[in-house]
C-alpha cells in the first residue's frame, strides 16, 4: 500500500495558501494551522457595517508574477475573478498643488510629465525601460531563486548583474540623473516605501518597482484584495486542503535537522513530511524552531517599517480622489528620516489613501465611502 505523503502548513496567508494548492495537487494530504479565526493574514478583510476594507494589501502588484503562478496552477487569472483595469495606477498630490497622475497610459504621463519638466518625457521613457528590463532580469535570475550558500550568490555572473541592477548607486541619486524637478523625482523613487525602505537610502536597483508598474499597469480584483484571497481558498478547499482556525502552532519538531511534525496550542503534537512555515521568518526561528544560532543572527539585522491604518467610513463624498492615492508632503525628506532614523511619526506626515468605492461600488452601502489611510511610520524591528 503507497504511504500517505503528509504536509502542514503554519499560517493562512495568501502565501500559505498557494503553497498549500501546489503540494495538494501532488498527492500530499495538507492541514494548513492558522492562529487567527479567518484567513488571509495580512491580505485579509474587514467588513463592518457593511463597509469592506482590505486589511494590508490593497495594491495589486506585478500582476504578471500572478499570473505565472495561476498558469503554473492550470488556470487563467481572467477565468476566475472579475476585475477593474485601473487606468491611472494612483494620484500623486503634492503640498504645492501640483498632482501626478501615474499611468501606464504613455501619452498621458508623458504630457503631464512635459508640463512640469520640458523634456522629462523622454527620459522618463529611458528610466521605464531600464527599470522594466532590469525587473525581468531580477525576477528571473535573482529574486525567484534559492541561495542556499554564499558561494552559490557570489558568482561572476551575479557579480556582474547586481552592477547591471545598479545595486551600488543610491535610488534618489540615480533618478537625480535623469530629472531636475524635485517632485518627478519623488514620484519615481517613493515606492521603495511599498517594500519599507527609504529611497534615499535604498540602492537604484528599485527603480524597477515604478518602472514595473507603469508597464504591466494594475487592475482591482472583484471583492478587493481580499478577492483573490478567497479565489485561492476556494481552490485549495477544492484540491481536497484542510484549514484548522484558531489554532496557532507552538513549536516545529525535528530531529537531526529534518522537520518531523509541530506541537499545537491545545497541546497536541501532529506529524508530517513536510512542514511548510508562512509566518514571519525572524518569528519562526525565534519562537518555533530549535536553532539558536540562526535566531539571534537574524534579530540583530535591521528591520523594514510598519505602517499605522486608519480604516474609516465617511459621509462626504471626495471626487477628487482616484483609487489610490498617494499624498507626499513638503517635508517628505524628513518625514522618512523620522521614520528610519528616530523611528517616530512626522507632525505633517506623507501618506497614502484607499478609496476602493472609486472601481467598486459595493465596498459600500450608498452614500458612504470607506478610506483607508495609511501613515508610514516605523516600528521597528
Ligand atoms: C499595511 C500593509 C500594506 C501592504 N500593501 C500591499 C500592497 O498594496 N500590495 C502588495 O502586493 N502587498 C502589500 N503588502 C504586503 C502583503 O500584504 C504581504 O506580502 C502578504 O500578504 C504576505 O502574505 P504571506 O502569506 O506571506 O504572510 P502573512 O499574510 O503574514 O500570513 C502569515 C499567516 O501566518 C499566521 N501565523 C503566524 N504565526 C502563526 C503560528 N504560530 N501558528 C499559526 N498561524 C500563524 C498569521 O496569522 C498569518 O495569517 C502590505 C502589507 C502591509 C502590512
Amino acid at each position: 500500500m503507497p504511504v500517505e505523503k503528509t504536509a502542514i502548513i503554519i499560517g493562512a496567508g495568501i502565501g500559505g495558501i498557494t503553497t498549500s494548492i501546489y503540494l495538494a495537487r501532488q498527492g500530499y494530504k495538507v492541514t494548513v494551522y492558522e492562529k487567527n479565526s479567518f484567513p488571509g493574514g495580512r491580505c485579509s478583510q474587514l467588513i463592518r457595517d457593511g463597509h469592506r476594507f482590505d486589511l494590508g494589501a490593497t495594491i495589486y502588484l506585478m500582476p504578471e508574477v500572478y499570473k505565472k503562478i495561476f498558469e503554473s496552477l492550470g488556470i487563467k487569472s481572467e477565468d476566475i475573478f472579475n476585475y477593474t483595469p485601473l487606468s491611472t495606477l494612483y494620484n500623486i498630490y503634492f503640498d504645492d498643488g501640483t498632482l501626478i497622475a501615474f499611468t501606464s497610459d504613455k501619452e498621458r504621463l508623458n504630457s503631464q510629465l512635459e508640463k512640469i519638466e520640458p523634456g522629462s518625457s523622454v527620459k522618463a521613457e529611458k528610466v521605464i525601460s531600464e527599470g522594466y528590463r532590469n525587473f525581468k532580469l531580477a525576477m528571473d535570475h535573482l529574486l525567484s531563486r534559492n541561495f542556499y550558500n554564499l558561494f552559490q550568490f557570489v558568482t561572476f555572473r551575479n557579480a556582474e548583474m547586481l552592477i547591471r541592477l545598479k545595486t551600488h548607486l543610491r535610488h534618489t541619486a540615480y533618478i537625480r540623473r535623469f530629472f531636475k524637478n524635485e517632485h518627478i523625482q519623488k514620484a519615481f523613487t517613493f515606492q521603495n516605501i511599498y517594500v519599507g525602505q527609504n529611497p534615499y537610502q535604498a540602492p537604484a536597483l528599485f527603480s524597477m518597482l515604478a518602472a514595473a508598474e507603469l508597464t504591466e499597469g494594475s487592475i482591482f480584483p472583484e471583492g478587493g484584495m481580499f478577492g483573490v484571497t478567497q479565489m485561492l481558498l476556494t481552490l485549495a478547499r477544492e484540491s481536497g486542503v484542510r484549514f484548522v482556525y484558531n489554532e496557532p502552532v507552538i513549536k516545529i519538531l525535528t530531529e537531526k535537522h529534518k522537520v518531523k511534525g509541530v506541537v499545537l496550542h491545545n497541546g497536541s503534537t501532529v506529524k508530517a513530511n513536510v512542514i511548510v512555515a508562512n509566518a514571519d521568518l525572524p518569528y519562526v526561528y525565534r519562537e518555533l524552531l530549535p536553532e539558536r544560532n540562526i535566531s539571534g543572527r537574524l534579530d540583530r539585522k535591521t528591520y523594514s517599517c510598519s505602517a499605522i491604518v486608519l480604516h474609516w467610513a465617511l459621509k462626504k463624498q471626495y471626487p477628487q480622489l482616484s483609487h489610490h492615492n498617494v499624498f507626499l508632503s513638503s517635508a517628505y525628506k524628513e518625514n522618512l528620516k523620522e521614520i528610519f532614523r528616530h523611528q517616530s511619526l512626522s507632525n505633517h506626515p506623507s501618506f497614502y489613501v484607499h478609496s476602493p468605492v472609486r472601481s467598486d461600488v459595493s465596498a459600500a452601502p450608498r452614500a458612504r465611502i470607506p478610506y483607508r489611510l495609511l501613515f508610514l511610520r516605523a516600528i521597528c524591528p
